[in-house]
């Protein structure tokens, strides 16, 4: 028996297969996907690597052949598909094949089980007085400690560590109690279970309601797809507050109850803990979660507690698509659109694309849920590749708010140049009246060094790209698509005004000025430097929600997925901002970031008031966003991106070099433009040019894009450069990045 063996190093020039023999005695214990040992090269160096493939055909001479050394101890077997996955991934995305296998097998090793020890109180409530009593007439003051420290744990239980150090138990006290059976000490081989297992979960967050009509049809229809063995992809856009949890929650409880396996993704657990609690409420310890500040062993003990079939459900980021669940049923993507779906590093994959893959491959349905989808989301939905459901309804006596305009113009024309226009003042001082709470938010994302001009609104853009152009060091002014560039704008060139500037303002500033204007204000600040510490994000949010604040000032963290019900107004401080940034997205962007604001304001029964302060009241993402219309901003963004050939209706490659000196990274772009234009003449190239923020960490970055229709055609001139690069020792120095259809 041969096995193919991929070996793990992360080095292009070895991203293929080595044939090995197979002793016989691990004949039986191999696998596909086996993590194995290895001698190496000339000099027999030890190497650990992969199988990919088992077979009795030898490749060379059968003489020739070393033979592999052993398996790696408790090396994780990974399941076939898996393995067709990362093959999947490695053709679409690029990269080296031991990257994909990293990215779906992130945990490969074991850490050593921690062996845990827990104390449990064995008493029902009725008893604890009791015994509390009991002990308090006997002087047992030590016992008396640790049954009030267990009664009041939502588990009933206390780490031993801590009963013995905190709260000064002695063990020998712990025994006599146990033999009196009041507590028992449990020892487990202690999987780390992230979830709490908090019971009064249950009773606060259980969905005690029935669904709607609408809302049971979505969930027939997608179970009915499955269970004809037609599983799909189903993309439902529903406004916030319309019900998609509530039907996540109950299409996972139906695959559940076929014995299938559910993955949800979210953005970012602390974004949508309100999701996570209403999972964990229905399915209690058979769900469990992945977070990004876990340890690799952390992670690796709840793929574990899957694959073992103690869970049903993983909730989690990007990553928690690679849960190694045996029977997937269901895949949901909540808040499709966001763009921490896409990966950040090699293999730059995107989750929905692979979750969709993935799910094909095992017959499982995919439902992407959002209330505003991603505009290449609703361009397969309309081309009938996702069946497309909708929810237009919010539930009880909540209404979508109420949205006002405000032309920052005008109000400049009027002389006033604070950061609250005249409508938003009163509407401040009217909730403060009220008391009612209100978010005030800036959008403040990537905007830094585009110009715009303070009379008109106009940002100043790219003639050929239609997108903002960017301010450099060297002072001009670069797109960083197509590398045009311009010297200093002395003046606007749609109105002929001189006043134009960079966007100027923070969120550490709008509060100063809050506290200066509405003096009897409570508030709260919430953005990045804010909340750098662990935790502070959940408790800035818990003490707005118990109204220890009238004002929450903050940027897009705070848009996101709360539920306020005291909020009534929303103010958006500086609309344009985000339609400033210098990439395709950015329209599409502030649509969203419009929406997902206005979903904030008015979730009871007290109606809801938005209002969006803007130099350009006219952008079809602000009117759009104002009428709750995303058909007709879908509408216009498309036309936009057919006209300009930006994904979805074309496809885009973008390709980064980074590099110490700048020339390496420059010549690098040029020769992978040279090798495009010789070998794939009707292909689009644009650049090279540097990057908007051309110099990261002492590199300097150049890009170039590749545009065209045929994804197929974008794949092929990957590899091509993917080849030429690792066969070229020229550019050593320069590292380079894929980034099919960027976000
Ligand atoms: P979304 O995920 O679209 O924001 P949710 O599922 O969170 O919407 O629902 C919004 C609110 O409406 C929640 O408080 C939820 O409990 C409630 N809700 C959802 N569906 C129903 C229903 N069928 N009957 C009563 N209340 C519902
Ligand atoms: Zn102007
Ligand atoms: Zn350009």
């Amino acid at each position: 028996m041969y096995a193919n063996i991929i070996i793990d190093i992360a080095h292009e020039k070895v991203d293929r297969t080595f044939q090995y023999l197979v002793p016989p005695q691990l004949e039986q214990v191999i696998a596909v996907g086996s993590q194995v040992k290895v001698p190496f090269g000339s000099g027999n160096a030890n190497r650990t690597g992969y199988v990919l493939e088992l077979t009795d055909q030898a490749e060379i001479a059968p003489e020739k052949i070393k033979m592999l050394s052993g398996i790696v101890e408790n090396s994780v077997s990974v399941e076939q598909h898996f393995l067709a996955l990362a093959d999947w991934m490695h053709h679409q995305y690029g990269s080296t094949m031991i990257q994909c296998l990293k990215t779906v097998l992130p945990v490969r090793r074991h850490t050593r089980k921690k062996e845990r020890r827990q104390v449990r109180l064995l008493l029902e409530a009725d008893d604890v007085e009791r015994q509390l009593t009991l002990y308090e007439k006997k002087r047992a003051r030590a016992r008396k400690r640790l049954i009030e420290a267990l009664a009041a744990q939502p588990g009933m239980t206390l780490d031993y560590e801590a009963v013995t150090g905190q709260l000064r138990i002695s063990a020998s006290a712990l025994r006599a109690m146990a033999d009196e059976q009041v507590i028992a000490v449990e020892s487990e081989r202690a999987y780390r279970n992230p979830v709490s297992g908090d019971v009064n979960l249950r009773a606060r967050f259980s969905q005690s309601f029935c669904l709607t009509g609408e809302q049971l049809k979505i969930v027939s229809e997608v179970l009915e797809e499955f269970d004809c063995k037609r599983p799909g992809v189903s993309l439902l856009h529903g406004i916030t507050g319309s019900g998609k949890t509530a039907v996540y929650i109950e299409l996972a409880e139906q695959m559940v109850k076929r014995g299938r396996q559910v993955i949800v993704l979210i953005p970012e657990i602390a974004l949508t803990y309100q999701t996570v609690t209403r999972f964990c409420a229905r399915f209690g310890d058979r769900v469990s979660i992945l977070n990004s500040r876990m340890s690799e062993g952390e992670r690796y003990d709840q793929f574990e507690r899957a694959k073992s079939g103690q869970l049903d459900v993983m909730i989690g980021p990007r990553s928690a698509l690679f849960t190694p669940f045996l029977k997937l049923g269901l895949i949901v993507i909540d808040e499709e659109h966001e763009a921490t779906y896409k990966s950040e590093t090699m293999p730059r994959y995107h989750a929905r694309e692979t979750a969709i893959e993935r799910a094909r491959m095992l017959g499982a349905c995919v439902l992407l849920g959002s209330a505003t989808p991603s505009v290449e989301s609703y361009w397969k939905a309309m081309r009938g590749e996702y069946r497309l459901f909708r929810l237009n309804m919010r539930h009880g006596k909540a209404s979508l708010p109420s949205v006002e305009v405000v032309d920052l113009r005008k109000e400049l024309m009027m002389g006033n140049r604070s950061m609250f226009s005249a409508s938003l003042r009163d509407a401040i001082e009217e909730r403060l009246q009220k008391k009612e709470q209100m978010m005030l938010f800036l959008n403040r994302r990537g905007y830094a060094g585009i110009l715009s001009c303070r009379q008109c609104g106009a940002v100043i853009g790219c003639p050929h790209c239609a997108v903002a152009l960017s301010l450099h060091s060297d002072g001009r002014l670069h797109c960083h698509y197509c590398g045009y560039s311009t010297g200093g704008v002395k003046c606007c060139p749609t109105c002929g005004s001189a006043y134009i500037g960079t966007f100027k303002a923070g969120t550490q500033k709008i509060e100063e000025q809050v506290r200066r204007e509405f003096a009897n204000a409570r508030v709260l600040r919430m953005d990045f430097d804010a909340t750098r510490k662990k935790d502070s994000y959940q408790k800035i949010l818990e003490s707005f929600a118990d109204g220890e604040a009238d004002i929450l000032v903050g940027t897009q963290m705070i848009v996101k997925g709360h539920d306020f019900p005291n909020v009534t107004l929303v103010g958006v401080l500086a609309a344009d901002l985000s339609l400033a940034v210098s990439d395709y997205r950015a329209a599409e962007r502030t649509f969203q970031l419009l929406e997902q604001a206005a979903g904030r304001a008015g979730r009871s029964d007290k109606a809801g008031q938005v209002i969006i302060q803007t130099y350009q009241p006219e952008h079809y993402a602000v009117t759009h966003a104002a009428a709750h219309d995303y058909e007709g901003f879908y509408e216009e963004e498309m036309n936009y991106r057919s006209l300009m050939g930006y994904p979805p209706a074309q496809h885009m490659l973008v390709i980064h070099a980074a590099a110490k000196e700048e020339y390496q990274a420059e010549q690098c772009m040029k020769w992978f433009a040279r090798l495009i234009r010789e070998q794939f003449p009707g292909l689009l190239g644009l650049g090279p040019a540097p990057e908007s923020v051309a110099k990261v960490s002492d590199r300097y970055q150049w890009a170039f894009y590749l545009k065209d229709a045929d994804q197929e055609l974008l794949i092929r001139a990957r590899s091509v450069l993917e080849r030429a690069l690792s066969s070229n020792s020229d550019y050593e120095g320069v590292s380079v990045q894929f980034d099919p259809d960027p976000m």
